[in-house]
């Protein structure tokens, strides 16, 4: 089923709010690169928004933002964005292959990776407690605001900076978000680059909570990905994904498509095991509702199916470093949500299998029309219509059990064109065809449904009349073959005379016995010879 097409107005980000937009484009140099003292005085400068709504502040400031790092952007990739490619995968547990990259990044900027490590690993409990969490609760942030960081460590104060914003979403403060942020932003685009800056802007616009300004969110994600076209990096990873989940209303199914091409082209790295399932999982519905290509469907199961796994290992992951690493409290008031997460991977499974199963579905009904269609044609001859020989032989002995048990007397009659071969000498090959296309229209028209004519060979055809018996038979060809005779076969002007000779056999119900087939054909096939030999255009019964 196709879904329609809504008619989303885009807005213009242009004409948003503009004296905002000339404010911000003011301070934001100073902002980005500037370092100390003033930032925090020029954020409050920024935020400093009294006439419109703190989410209405976060566009401009992000339109803003946007267009001044696409512009600042250097080609080079730094090596921050390694980790903050490794925030995706959090927890990352001791021995694992994750935690040898944590310690390189470690290493590039403290003197005490060890240490550092530790306050890692309670800065990323955190993080993945707030990121389980969908509601606010005191008990769990106490600790979370209360944490100090090393702000040496470049590393240790990102993590814990989006931490704090991360709370200060779940507390539903505007303000507080667009402040940490824009701290955190300038600072990463002074120490790491704009590259750096960028990304957590992106992540910004990845946690508001848009509500009514979608066509805010759809603007501002299409200007970033269009400037970040053509390159695959973290941030344009994310800034398709963050398309890709808005509501079907703003983004359609097939916009989703072509978003989910593009961020499959993607190192997998750049999302976690979540984001790639429900990528899959979208991608191995579409096609098969839309375009039907089943062989690229069964493709994106699979990989949706493997995310899946991968997913269930994740949250396996996750609860066993809460239990080890939560007071008994503590995990208990996290478990519902980690119950959410194990039943929407349940639902999950569900559709998917139900998905998977229409597809086969759908294309077995598919396959099952085109096998009839070209079974159909297999069995009829395509110059005359009729059935031909491969007919005969995978449905007589069927039809004819079936006469004989119902005590049905059944006539075997060989028909065959007299001088066919001088019909093409004189006339040409295609006259010869038109004569038979023509002959076959008329020999077919006076019997019944019940019975069968068969092309048997190029001019011979084997008509099987059921519960007539021979007399009758007898008397209802020889009127076809006058019929024949008398009709004028006309072909680009030329008058062609045709004759038939007809060979008729009989066979009659016989409980004890099965019926031979091919002895009855025999036996029509001689009579017919007799009534070449005999003069043709004649009808003789076999004795
Ligand atoms: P007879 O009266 O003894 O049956 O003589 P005949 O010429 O009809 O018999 P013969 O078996 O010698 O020739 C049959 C001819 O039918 C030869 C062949 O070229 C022609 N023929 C067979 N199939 C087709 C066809 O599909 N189209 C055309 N135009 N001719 C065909
Ligand atoms: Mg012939
Ligand atoms: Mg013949």
């Amino acid at each position: 089923m196709q879904h329609p097409r809504h008619n989303v107005d885009t807005v213009n980000l242009e004409n948003f709010l503009p004296e905002e937009h000339e404010r911000i484009r003011a301070l934001l140099p100073e902002l980005i690169h500037g370092n100390g003292e003033s930032q925090q005085s020029l954020i409050r400068q920024i935020t400093d928004f009294r006439m419109v709504s703190m989410i209405d502040a976060c566009i401009v400031v992000a339109d803003e933002l946007a267009s001044h790092f696409c512009e600042l952007r250097s080609s080079h990739e730094t090596q921050i964005m390694e980790y903050f490619s490794l925030l995706n995968h959090l927890p990352i547990v001791k021995k694992s292959e994750m935690e040898r990259v944590l310690l390189q990044q470690m290493e590039l900027d403290d003197v005490e990776p060890e240490a550092a490590g530790e306050q890692f690993h309670i800065l990323q409990k955190h993080y993945v407690m707030l990121e389980l969490a969908n509601t606010y609760d005191e008990r769990l942030c106490a600790d979370i605001s209360e944490t100090k960081v090393n702000l040496d460590n470049i590393r240790l104060y990102i993590l814990s900076q989006l931490n704090h914003g991360m709370l200060a979403v779940r507390k539903g403060d505007l303000r507080n978000v667009l402040e940490i942020y824009l701290s955190l932003i300038s600072y990463c685009c002074f120490h790491e680059g704009p590259e750096a800056g960028l990304f957590v802007l992106v992540n910004l616009l990845g946690r508001l909570d848009w509500k009514d300004r979608f066509p805010h969110k759809k603007a501002l994600l299409t200007k970033l990905s269009g400037y970040l076209n053509r390159k695959t990096c973290l941030s344009s990873a994310k800034v398709l994904f963050e398309l890709f989940t808005m509501p079907e209303h703003y983004v359609p199914a097939d916009e989703k498509f072509r978003i989910f091409r593009q961020i499959v082209k993607h190192p997998a790295e750049y999302m976690n095991e979540f984001q790639l399932q429900e990528l899959y999982f979208f991608a191995g519905n579409y096609p098969a509702e839309v375009t039907s290509s089943f062989r690229e469907s069964i493709l994106f199961f699979q990989n949706s199916n493997y995310y899946l796994h991968k997913c269930w290992d994740r949250i396996r992951v996750i609860s066993v470093f809460l239990r080890l690493n939560l007071d008994m409290e503590t995990y208990f008031c996290l478990l519902p949500s980690i119950e959410e997460r194990v039943y929407q991977l349940g639902c999950q499974i569900s559709m998917q299998n139900n998905a998977y199963v229409e597809t086969l579905h759908a294309d077995y009904d598919k396959i099952e029309k085109l096998f009839k269609k070209v079974e159909e044609l297999s069995l009829t001859d395509s110059l005359t219509s009729l059935r031909n020989r491969r007919y005969l032989k995978t449905n007589i002995y069927h039809m004819i059990h079936l006469a004989n048990r119902h005590r049905v007397p059944i006539s075997f009659a060989m028909i065959d064109i007299d001088h066919f071969k001088m019909v093409n000498d004189t006339y040409g090959h295609a006259a010869g065809d038109h004569v038979l296309k023509e002959l076959s229209r008329l020999i077919t028209k006076d019997f019944r449904k019940s019975d069968l004519i068969v092309r048997y060979g190029g001019e011979e055809f084997l008509m099987l009349l059921f519960d007539t018996r021979l007399e009758q038979s007898a008397r209802i060809l020889d009127e076809v073959r006058i019929a024949v005779s008398k009709h004028e076969f006309v072909f680009r002007g030329h008058k062609i005379p045709v004759t038939i000779s007809i060979g008729l056999a009989e066979s009659l119900p016989d409980t004890e016995h099965e019926i031979d087939i091919a002895e009855r054909i025999r036996e029509a096939d001689k009579a017919l010879y007799i009534a070449k030999e005999t003069g043709r255009n004649r009808l003789v019964l076999a004795d």
